[in-house]
């Protein structure tokens, strides 16, 4: 059998790794190597990511970077680890919940290196350590599809798989995806020190997240100069902001746990996601969400609820209740006011104007009645916006209602009258996307890659990082879904 496993020699890749956050101190983490899966092979990467880290241009061919992003080797210059936190899940506080099956190996251009399903750690619990391939294949697209939207999120450089079998519903085989961001630390981490009266702990985090990611937040004079409290509001700013750009895409996280949300503001932790097919503010993506509190026309409530979560932690350090919650009350502005320059946007406006509010929540209203499919009716707008001509029936032909849609379409076209700057066409083809990650593509790309084909992952990957052009030669990825779409299940297991 081959001998893998962090006895064998290190990789020595060149690169340089400043691994901050293993600086921290001992409260914060467990070193410890990833547990080798045997005879890796690779499922899909990310060639600008490679670059952007500085990765040599032959690294996907690499069997050193292969073993290396399994976890069967070890990195010369990282530091290892799994970081302690804790959080409220569906609402309840879970207690200490921790890198269960993620190892940050370490940070290098900025940007930390994770390997997912990479093996037990101290906070794997009743879990095994491991990811499976189908849930790996989705994370790895839509961390780039996300990107390719221009939406905050984690990266992901690369999934790699095993033949090794990881038992979930059914037996599934192994991957680990490595994943990228600035950083990885969430809300629940903040939670975690706060929960244990860990004071000195939080304080060093928070000064940590300030120092290397808000800095301007110590210069902050709002809030009578506290800077946690400035630091508080500008969390609350990039959450907003996020939710605001989901919601305009029609994006569902599906599982909004307080340790799922990223102090950075990033879009975390793929697990039951799910872009819309119909459009419906109730849908309910994630399986075994049985209350529907993750709904997607609840996430901008629930981001403020969590938001809520993360002040109450930083309490010991922010001290006046008055700067905690005028930090938090900052959302009930910032919020709407992203939504309405995102959904303007999509309408074709380059600014909010305030006949554009009514005519959207009008919309929204006749698109939930009718079911209408979410991406293919604004992208088929911003085509039909053009002529604006009543008699091309592209987007009335999603509608049953009929009357109430040329109805609306005739008071949208009566919009661009009275807008000084007119309709902006092209923005509209750069805000409505032509591919997302639709439940079923994934899926299909799967089952393939299940019995080693993986050109449905590189396919997909390649217009979900470019989803607003409209790469003819893809027209099976811009369809409606399938039936059998509405019978995909996705459950937290993953
Ligand atoms: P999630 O809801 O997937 O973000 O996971 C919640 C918590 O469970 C996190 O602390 C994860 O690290 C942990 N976890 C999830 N799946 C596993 C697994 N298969 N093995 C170990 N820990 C896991
Ligand atoms: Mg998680």
């Amino acid at each position: 059998m081959t001998k893998f496993g962090p006895d064998s020699a290190g990789f020595d890749a060149g690169l340089r790794w400043t691994n901050s956050f293993s600086q921290l101190g001992e409260a914060f983490f467990v070193a410890l190597q990833p547990t080798p899966l045997p005879a890796p092979y690779w499922v899909g990467h990310s060639k600008p990511l490679a670059q952007q880290i500085g990765l040599p241009d032959d690294w996907s061919a690499s069997p050193d970077w292969l073993q290396v992003l399994t976890g069967n080797r070890a990195l010369v210059g990282t530091v290892p680890l799994a970081s302690v936190y804790s959080g409220h899940q569906f609402g309840n506080w879970a207690g200490q919940l921790g890198d269960g099956r993620a190892i940050l190996l370490g940070e290098t251009a900025n940007l930390e290196i994770q390997l997912k399903g990479a093996g037990l750690t101290p906070f794997s619990r009743m879990g095994d350590g491991r990811a499976v391939l189908r849930s790996s294949i989705r994370e790895f697209l839509c961390s780039e599809a996300m990107h390719g939207l221009g939406i905050p999120t984690s990266r992901a450089l690369c999934v790699t798989g095993s033949d090794a079998p990881v038992r979930r519903e059914v037996m599934e085989t192994a991957a680990v995806v490595t994943r990228v961001a600035p950083s990885f630390i969430r809300f629940g981490h903040f939670e975690h020190f706060c929960h244990h009266d860990q004071h000195d702990q939080l304080r060093t985090l928070a000064d940590y997240v300030i120092d290397q990611f808000y800095p301007e937040c110590a210069h902050d004079t709002r809030f009578g100069s506290n800077r946690y409290a400035a630091f508080l509001a500008e969390v609350t700013r990039r959450t907003a902001d996020m939710v605001a750009h989901w919601q305009s895409v029609g994006f569902c996280h599906g599982v909004m746990n307080t340790d799922n949300m990223s102090i950075l503001g990033l879009t975390i932790d793929y697990g039951p996601f799910q872009f819309l097919d119909a459009y419906d503010p109730a849908h309910i993506c994630n399986h075994s969400d049985t209350q529907g509190r993750y709904a997607f026309g609840k996430q901008p409530h629930i981001a403020y609820w969590n938001l809520y979560c993360l002040g109450q932690a930083l309490m010991p350090l922010v001290g006046e209740p008055e700067y905690a919650i005028a930090a938090l009350e900052t959302f009930k502005e910032i919020y709407p006011r992203a939504y309405a320059l995102r959904m303007s946007a999509k309408l074709g406006l380059a600014e909010p104007v305030a006949q554009a509010g009514p005519l959207i929540e009008e919309l929204l209203i006749l698109m939930a009645a009718d079911r209408v499919d979410y991406t293919i009716f604004w992208r088929r707008l911003s085509h039909w916006a053009r002529a604006r001509r009543m008699d091309d029936p592209s987007v009335r032909d999603l509608f049953l209602n009929r009357p109430a849609i040329d109805a609306w379409l005739l008071s949208y076209s009566e919009l661009f009258k009275h807008v000084p700057q007119g309709l902006a066409a092209d923005l509209m083809l750069q805000t409505n996307p032509k591919f997302v990650l639709r439940n079923h593509l994934g899926e299909q790309a799967i089952r393939a890659a299940q019995r080693k084909d993986f050109s449905g992952v590189s396919g997909l990957l390649e217009v979900l990082e470019r989803p607003f052009d409209e790469h003819p030669q893809y027209a099976q990825y811009a369809g409606f879904p399938p039936e059998w779409a509405a019978s995909i299940a996705i459950s937290c297991s993953s």
